[in-house]
């Protein structure tokens, strides 16, 4: 039997993947019990399961499928590369077309003299690439000791080595010896959960000047880089205060040290721009791409370099690659992916309606009793769950207990809504219509309704 096409009942499916298959970010012994929900298909914003439920996906995949599901053209792209050169590398002086033609569109859609692409297979491994990138910077110019990055607590940069160093996760560091040397890590700018009593501009300032004494505390100097995500998304949706980006930019032009905007999750329209540093007027020297560079059809990712750091990496030979950097069908599915997004208007259309439409309906659900604030920017959005959102106070109980019960009314009412810790985040398809959004919406106001009243009658209120 073909297990893809003519699967096994859902049951033998969930033994099988227990018995054999690990995942990532899991516990594997409570999934066992509870059995893997297993997706079949998928159409637009729509997943379906193999016992046939219809879930609307609001986290778009991991914050990928930029166009939706079910583009016959992608499958088509795919299929014409495969037929064409299904493989071959970018080392060694060779190249080929999907490379080359990737490469140039990226330089074109990206702002300033970000001309240049070192591709990946994924997020992780560029900021990977960006680690040894920045070094090799500083090293080629005559200073091998300014190779200390600074990041954020709570930042997200993927799970590799290098790239969970990167990160601000506290649970990711503790396993497996993170984090690598020179990365330090300041806090973040999360107003609700940490701004006390300043406003939230005030609070953005005070934590973009964490930057500023960490690089007299450690000297410019010893310092390469400083990278961020412009929203910080697997942390929690955080939109930062508008005063945070212009103090970090002025403080690393001031100092001369490298900016890194990973915009993994937020090019490519998320936020109505082709890249969110354009939304927020960050003038980045590396950005950190992939998700939404393919809408996740297949495994891409890259960085995209300034003129300045190019010319000094292209001065010696930077001993750096995968087998998978620059892809042929990959950098194909990233074309096609590119083609549907400018020639559909679908960036332009975020910019000129969704966004605005999903912020009206998204706000309205900052009235229910559990959510002390419901906030977006572009197609991400957040709810701060609280039992009292005049104290930004947390429940009582472990933290993100509410936020998993929350989750899974969600799922169990048809829509995938994230959580992370008590907050609830969503990212879906840019290509989401008016009518799916209020669809989302009501789901998610069913499942906080539900939610409250288990955690009402649970005593956590
Ligand atoms: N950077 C950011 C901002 C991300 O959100 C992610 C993935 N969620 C990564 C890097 C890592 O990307 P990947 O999972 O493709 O390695």
């Amino acid at each position: 039997m073909n297990m893809i096409a003519n699967h096994p009942p859902t049951s033998e499916l969930q033994a099988l993947d227990a018995a054999h298959h690990m995942h990532p970010f899991t516990h594997a012994g409570e999934l066992k019990d509870k059995g893997a929900r297993v997706i079949a298909r998928a159409n637009g914003v729509t997943l379906t399961d193999t016992d046939g439920n219809d879930y609307l996906d609001a986290m778009a995949g991991l914050w990928c499928v930029n166009i939706g599901y079910g583009r016959e053209e992608m499958a088509e792209a795919a299929a014409r590369q495969m037929r064409e050169l299904p493989y071959y590398n970018t080392f060694f002086q060779t190249t080929h077309v999907p490379a080359i033609a990737l490469a140039n569109k990226l330089a074109q859609l990206a702002p300033d003299t970000l001309n240049h692409v070192f591709f990946a297979g994924s997020g992780s491994e560029a900021n990977d690439t960006n680690i040894r990138m920045v070094r090799t910077y500083w090293a080629q110019k005559g200073h091998p000791e300014k190779n200390i990055i600074i990041s954020r607590k709570n930042a997200y940069h993927g799970s590799s080595m290098g790239s969970g160093s990167l990160g601000g996760m506290t649970f990711m560091h503790e396993q497996g010896g993170l984090p690598i040397p020179d990365i330090h890590h300041i806090d973040q700018p999360h107003w609700w959960a940490e701004g006390g009593d300043m406003t939230p501009e005030e609070f953005g300032l005070e934590r973009a000047r964490q930057l500023e004494a960490k690089i007299e505390e450690l000297g410019a100097d010893r310092v390469a880089a400083f990278i961020g995500e412009p929203i910080q998304g697997a942390g929690g949706v955080i939109i930062p205060p508008s005063t945070y980006w212009p103090e970090i930019q002025r403080i690393c032009d001031k100092h001369g040290i490298l900016l890194i905007a990973d915009e993994v999750i937020c090019a490519f329209g998320r936020t109505g721009k082709w890249f969110a540093s354009e939304t927020l007027g960050i003038r980045p020297h590396i950005m950190t791409i992939a998700k939404g560079l393919s809408s996740g059809y297949a495994p891409i990712g890259g960085s995209i370099v300034c003129d300045e750091v190019a010319e000094v990496i292209n001065n010696c030979e930077f001993a750096h690659g995968y087998t998978y950097s620059g892809h042929p069908m990959t950098c194909a599915v990233a074309l096609e992916n590119l083609r549907i997004l400018e020639e559909e208007g679908i960036v332009d259309n975020v910019a000129n309606h969704t966004a605005a439409y999903l912020a009206k309906k998204w706000a309205t659900l900052g009235d229910h009793p559990l959510v002390g604030e419901a906030s977006t920017i572009g197609m991400m959005g957040a709810i701060q769950l609280t039992p009292d959102a005049e104290r930004r106070a947390k429940f009582a109980g472990n933290e993100g207990d509410v936020g998993l019960i929350t989750r899974e009314h969600c799922f169990k009412n048809g829509l995938v809504m994230r959580h992370v810790g008590d907050r609830m985040i969503i990212s879906p398809p840019l290509v989401i219509t008016d009518a799916e959004i209020d669809t989302l919406v009501e789901r998610a106001w069913i499942a906080l309704d539900l939610a409250h009243k288990q955690v009402e009658a649970e005593g956590k209120m």
